[in-house]
């Protein structure tokens, strides 16, 4: 037989994305396919099932001895059930692990998707060789993993990381979460669209068209073209970002905080102005000693963390 390989799978809430992968992080075979949206479980296992074989067939030569898949959403890593998937309600209370096991016939693995994105890049990717980083992904909401000493934080409950419920204003934004202020309110892709709504009133010269159907990448673009009601919202959402970040550099003195998401397209616009606030606001020297950089790995941080994971699970 061939070398040992794995299978890694990342499903998200719009698509599934599978990949083959050896012991190096080199992704052998992989695919993309969209996420099945329907109410029922079966519909997303036989979608997974049918990307494992595939991805089996074509990497015929190799040992395939497990497969991990990472979820949207909390999970108990230990005995393999998902608790909560709020993006895709149907796999709540879902045995994943027993389910593809008998369908697969081979180990499986579960892991919540931002832990396996901060374990991914701290393998392959921008946190590569640090013992304690921290990633944060700032898409639709914003998530987070959390690497100490080597090993991700999962805590009592499984549900550490929920970085975009840290709470930055007091009395500001209603969160999904059922409190108020929460950074995913200020430092997400959405967050961006709604403070943008929000300030279009007070700019009245501005060229960005205010639609139903404006979405980040139209505020990021107009950001790039100096517009100053795309730049303010910019401002704020790399003002909240920072008072976030520092409150983790002062709880877990990381080496690195990884950014990564869709939203981190706008870097550039909302970088000096975290970093202003990180230097105001995080204690002592932190601020200075912690490196912030991009992500490396972009929609492939959560395969290659899957890979990781279920090479780790080999030993
Ligand atoms: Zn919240």
């Amino acid at each position: 037989m061939g070398k040992e390989i794995v299978l890694a799978a990342d499903l998200g809430g719009t698509n599934l994305r599978m990949a083959a992968i050896d012991r190096q992080g080199t992704i052998l075979y992989r695919i993309k396919r969209e996420t099945p949206r329907g109410e029922c479980v079966d519909e997303i296992v036989e979608a997974i099932v049918e990307s494992a074989n595939e991805c089996r067939e074509n990497c015929a030569a190799f040992q395939v001895k497990v497969i991990c898949v990472v979820v949207p959403g909390t999970v108990n890593v230990n005995n393999g059930i998902i608790i909560t998937a709020p993006n895709l309600p149907a796999l709540n209370d879902f045995r994943m692990v027993a389910a593809l096991k008998n369908e697969l016939g081979i180990k499986t693995v579960l892991e919540n998707d931002a832990n396996a994105a901060a374990i991914g890049e701290n393998w392959c990717g921008a946190s590569k060789g640090f013992a304690d980083s921290i990633l944060v992904t700032l898409g639709t909401g914003v998530g987070g993993g959390i690497i100490i000493d080597g090993k991700i934080l999962r805590g009592f409950d499984g549900m550490a990381g929920e970085i975009g419920h840290i709470c930055v204003e007091p009395f500001g934004a209603r969160c999904r979460c059922g409190s108020r202020g929460c950074v995913e309110q200020y430092s997400s892709a959405s967050a961006i669209v709604r403070i943008a709504k929000e300030l279009e009133a007070q700019y009245p010269e501005s060229s960005l068209r205010i639609t139903a159907q404006l979405k980040g990448s139209d505020v990021f673009q107009a950001g790039t073209n100096r517009n100053k009601l795309a730049l303010e919202v910019f401002r704020q959402m790399g003002f909240y970002l920072g008072i976030a970040l520092s409150s983790l550099l002062n709880a877990l003195n990381p080496e690195v905080i990884v950014i990564s998401g869709g939203a981190s397209a706008g870097w550039e616009l909302f970088m000096p102005h975290m970093q202003e606030t990180i230097c105001q606001r995080a204690y002592g020297g932190l601020s200075e000693r912690a490196k912030i950089v991009r992500g490396e790995l972009g929609d492939d941080a959560g395969i290659l963390g899957a890979a990781r994971l279920a090479f780790d699970s080999l030993t």
